[in-house]
């Protein structure tokens, strides 16, 4: 005979002792899913900075710091520590109670555990006498099966063993970013973090991304710095707005932008402009709106076009014929004749 659920059986378990969990504002975790979902598609990891609140002991994580321009691999991320400290700062600002709390990142591979190295970490941070306020870690991992998004919440914290720490997979809380819970939280109530990123790009003077790459030596590219504003600005031109630079693992470099309304995000081999530029698209109608897929190029690429060439035929061909095509090659080549 199968039982009810009876109000008895509710109330023993109640004395269970509760699982620990991690609690997340909704738009946070859609900041990492968004990251997870750009970068998985280029194979690369990336990663960032947890920052919240501890609320009776739990752990509420308020805000996840984009990836930023961060030197990014297969398996592996190293984060911009000037960015990821400036975001940081901007929240605390706001929200004087809030701290760093850790990290999330994402294995672009099917691996739902954390690695040595990212265990190593762990370790270090939480012996780091600048941030001796941390007991424990709430990370975040993304990682994918398939195209399966999936989200696994661990708590890390120190311990005797071999790795020095304890790897607790627990429960995780999506929190609607207009909860009471929040509004209680937080005074000042809930901004955000694109928008708190663009409000300190208002008040600094812009990073100089191509002067990074080109002059302090940071990033070792074959590529020339003229070409690059060049695209940039082709790009600027075509769109409104100049695209996002950020430098890949094996001297790639990326150019993000959005073109009617579809969202870009293209690669530059080291040989650019010998061949193409590898370009992924995100659009507003296809049926996986997350995922950016590569955009298969049939035009006929010599080094004087660009990026923007490639994304307008991009644009064009969805509509046209073979006969607007071949018009449209010409437009390119008039375009090129002005420079
Ligand atoms: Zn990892």
């Amino acid at each position: 005979m199968r039982r009810k659920k009876s109000k008895d059986n509710n109330g023993s378990r109640e004395k269970v002792k509760r699982k620990k969990q991690i609690k997340i504002v909704d738009s946070a975790l859609e900041v990492i899913k968004d990251e997870a979902r750009k970068w998985k598609n280029l194979d690369l990891e990336c990663g960032g900075s947890l920052v919240g609140l501890k609320d009776k002991g739990e752990n509420a994580i308020l805000y996840a710091v984009r990836t930023g321009h961060a030197e990014q691999s297969h398996c592996g991320v190293t984060t911009d520590s000037g960015f990821q400290n400036k975001m940081i700062k901007a929240i605390r600002d706001r929200y004087k109670d809030s701290k760093y709390l850790a990290d999330w990142h994402l294995h672009p591979f099917f691996m739902p555990s954390l690695s040595d190295i990212d265990k190593r970490q762990c370790y270090e941070l939480l012996t780091d006498e600048n941030l001796s306020y941390l007991e424990e870690l709430p990370i975040i991992l993304i990682t994918f099966k398939e195209n399966e998004l999936i989200v696994c919440p661990f708590i890390v914290t120190l311990n005797e063993t071999k790795d020095g720490v304890d790897v607790e997979e627990v429960h995780l809380s999506i929190i609607k970013q207009n909860s009471r819970y929040i509004k209680k939280l937080l005074n000042a109530g809930y901004v955000d973090i694109d928008t708190i990123e663009k409000s300190l790009k208002k008040d600094e003077p812009e990073k100089d991304v191509l002067k990074e790459i080109f002059e302090t030596g940071l990033y070792k590219t074959d590529f020339g710095k003229k070409r690059i504003e060049h695209e940039s600005n082709e790009i600027e031109k075509l769109t409104g707005n100049a695209p996002v630079i950020s430098v890949l693992d094996n001297n790639l470099i990326s150019l993000n932008f959005d073109y009617n309304e579809d969202s870009f995000i293209s690669v530059l081999p080291p040989e650019y402009p010998l061949n193409p530029a590898t370009i992924f698209k995100k659009s507003k109608d296809s049926k996986d709106m997350e995922n950016f897929e590569e955009v298969k190029i049939f035009h006929n690429w010599n080094s004087l076009c660009t990026v923007a060439d490639l994304v307008k035929e991009i644009a064009t061909e969805n509509k046209s014929n073979k006969e607007e095509k071949y018009e449209y090659e010409i437009v390119i080549s008039r375009i090129h004749a002005e420079f």
